[in-house]
């Protein structure tokens, strides 16, 4: 069962993440039982050592601090400059990680220009490292605005990329404006819930506009980033890339959540692909955790499960 296909369960669950009452119980035990399982930890060292563990079985690794929709500009700006501080960390310990970050998470909801801003300034500090950033999608209603802020972004910096959603009509010309700039594009299916009438509500539909959107971003200029847990879109993109002949690195790679598909990971690196762990850590993990229960009911069961049996 995933995330499109059962639209009611998954509505039903992110809109209980919205519930006080969920949020506090859950708060307080989730990381307990069963947080872990998709989140490094709560502190920057719980990071380093899961990256450092990461890297050592042969995978990338992404980087992400728990947080979105900022309300206060001191927070936004001190999420910027412990992304800064991390990657500046990555290099001195030569950690292969970079960051990928919610522009809600750095003040798009307060100004977005203090977003922007504090984009240029993770952009600046991967920059200066050689390293890459990347903006993550949130709501579709976030869209234009992160779309907006990247193409800023690239006027000044080529270390920067960006992700579209396959859930969505629109994304296919998004990336077809996007293409002239020879974009990095992280591929993902979409982890929101978004009305029928702009994105696609049945998996088929959705799989179909991912591989489709993928096929086309690997026949243009830019990088290309597979995030994606389906053995199916996965066993496509290796048949494109073959009957292509792109080499197996330098032009994509594939990307997973930590914690979700790690046996297939560990095939595709063993096959010699790049595949990159998205890592997430921090405290803020509460809407996160929800976002990875809805994609998957059985997880639910497994938390509620867990909660029962500790009483
Ligand atoms: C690296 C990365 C970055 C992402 N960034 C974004 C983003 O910026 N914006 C955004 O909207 N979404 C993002 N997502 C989430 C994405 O949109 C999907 O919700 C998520 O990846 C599940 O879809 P799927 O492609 O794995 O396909 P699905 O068809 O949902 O799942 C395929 C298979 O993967 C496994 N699986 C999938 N999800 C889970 C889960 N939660 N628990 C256990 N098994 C699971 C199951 O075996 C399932 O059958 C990201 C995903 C990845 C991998």
């Amino acid at each position: 069962m995933t995330s499109v296909l059962d639209r009611p369960l998954r509505g039903a669950i992110l809109a209980a993440a919205d519930n006080s009452l969920m949020r506090k119980a859950v708060s307080r035990y989730g990381m307990r039982l069963g947080a872990k399982r998709f989140v490094a930890g709560e502190t920057v060292e719980d990071f380093l050592s899961a990256a450092r563990a990461a890297n050592a079985r042969g995978f990338a690794v992404a980087c992400g601090i728990l947080g979105e929709g900022v309300r206060g500009s001191e927070e936004a700006i001190a999420a910027a400059d412990q992304y800064c501080a991390l990657l500046h960390t990555f290099a001195e310990q030569g950690i292969d990680a970079n960051v990928a970050f919610k522009l809600t998470h750095v003040g798009l909801d307060i100004d977005p220009e203090l977003a922007f801003d504090n984009a240029v300034r993770i952009a600046q500090a991967a920059h200066d490292t050689a390293n890459t950033m990347r903006l993550d999608m949130e709501q579709s209603t976030y869209v234009d605005a992160t779309l907006s802020i990247y193409r800023r972004l690239r006027e000044r910096f080529t270390c920067v990329g960006f992700a579209l959603q396959s859930y969505l009509f629109r994304s296919r010309d998004d990336l077809q404006a996007a293409l002239p700039l020879g974009p990095n594009i992280r591929f993902v299916k979409g982890a929101y819930l978004e009305p029928p009438a702009i994105a696609y509500a049945k998996k088929q539909d959705v799989d179909e506009n991912y591989a489709r959107l993928v096929d086309t971003a690997l026949s243009g200029e830019g990088y290309t980033a597979i995030a994606t847990h389906d053995p199916r879109i996965i066993a496509r993109v290796e048949a494109l890339v073959a009957e292509r002949n792109l080499p197996k690195r330098g032009r994509y790679e594939f990307q997973m959540l930590y914690g979700i598909g790690t046996p297939l990971a560990e095939t595709l690196v063993e096959r010699g692909y790049r595949v990159r762990l998205a890592i997430p850590f921090g405290n803020y993990w509460f809407p996160y955790l929800m976002r990875r229960l809805a994609e998957r009911p059985a997880n639910l069961a497994f938390f509620l499960k867990e909660a029962l049996s500790r009483g």
